[in-house]
């Protein structure tokens, strides 16, 4: 019956992109235009940050960036590429209705994505703890919600695996590219710390647990490094990162 209903209420109601609403009378989720991206599997990509490498580089070893100063995460996850080109599809869009459009109900749809791509650690493993990276609580509020925190949780959901919001940003970062804007390492530099308020229970949350920090971008991977060593600092045994899109 409700097989029945559901063939009924697609037939009668067509589907429409989640970004643009565009009819799509073929169904799916996204139109022609808002294909969300595939990830290139033929792509070398550093094994710790995931910067794609240039052809001829020799696989599995870490990119010249992670050699000069080795982030303080194992391994970073990505649904996609946020350059990808228009025939693969266009991150960029996505991100921007979920970050700065409103669209916090995309967090489910972005889990779904890493569910689908990224790579489950180790049958046996115990399931990672998820983190989101935090927002500052002044661009918070201006925005009424934390769009780390949403696809934290939405993925979590997904893989039914926990999800716990440890961090917290203790200043803003300057916008890069302003006129005060610093280095970027200088500016994300002791910009986080654990929520103190959680006592001795964020201490038996973290003691030997592996976690996933979670972002909507990585980009220079300044912000997710100094997260990562702050988690290593409060007894976390290895943190990876996961991301919608790797810059
Ligand atoms: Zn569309
Ligand atoms: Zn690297």
């Amino acid at each position: 019956m409700k097989t029945w209903l559901s063939q009924l209420y697609r037939e009668l109601i067509p589907s429409l992109c989640l970004l643009c609403d565009e009819t799509l009378p073929g169904g799916g989720l996204a139109c022609a235009r808002h294909r969300f991206p595939d990830l290139d599997p033929q792509l070398a990509r550093c094994p710790r940050c995931a910067r794609r490498l240039p052809a001829g580089f020799l696989s599995g070893l870490e990119c010249v960036e992670c050699l000069k100063a080795m982030p303080a995460f194992e391994r970073v996850h990505c649904a996609a590429d946020y350059q990808s080109s228009p025939q693969q599809g266009m991150v960029r869009e996505w991100l921007l209705a979920f970050k700065h459009g409103g669209r916090r109900e995309l967090a489910e749809f972005f889990a779904q994505r890493l569910h689908e791509r990224v790579t489950l650690p180790e049958p046996g493993c115990e399931p990672p703890l998820l983190v989101p990276v935090p927002l500052h609580r002044w661009r918070h509020l201006a925005r009424g919600y934390d769009q780390a925190y949403l696809l934290a949780r939405a993925l979590g959901e997904v893989r039914g695996w926990d999800c716990a919001r440890l961090l917290k940003r203790v200043r803003a970062t300057r916008p890069q590219g302003s006129a005060l804007a610093l280095s970027r390492e200088a500016n994300v530099r002791a910009a986080f710390e654990l929520r103190r308020s959680l006592g001795r229970s964020l201490q038996a949350m973290l003691e030997g647990r592996s976690v996933w920090l979670v972002d909507d971008v990585l980009t220079s991977g300044a912000t997710a490094d100094e997260c990562a060593r702050c988690l290593l600092r409060a007894g976390a045994a290895r943190v990876e990162v996961v991301v919608v899109a790797r810059a």
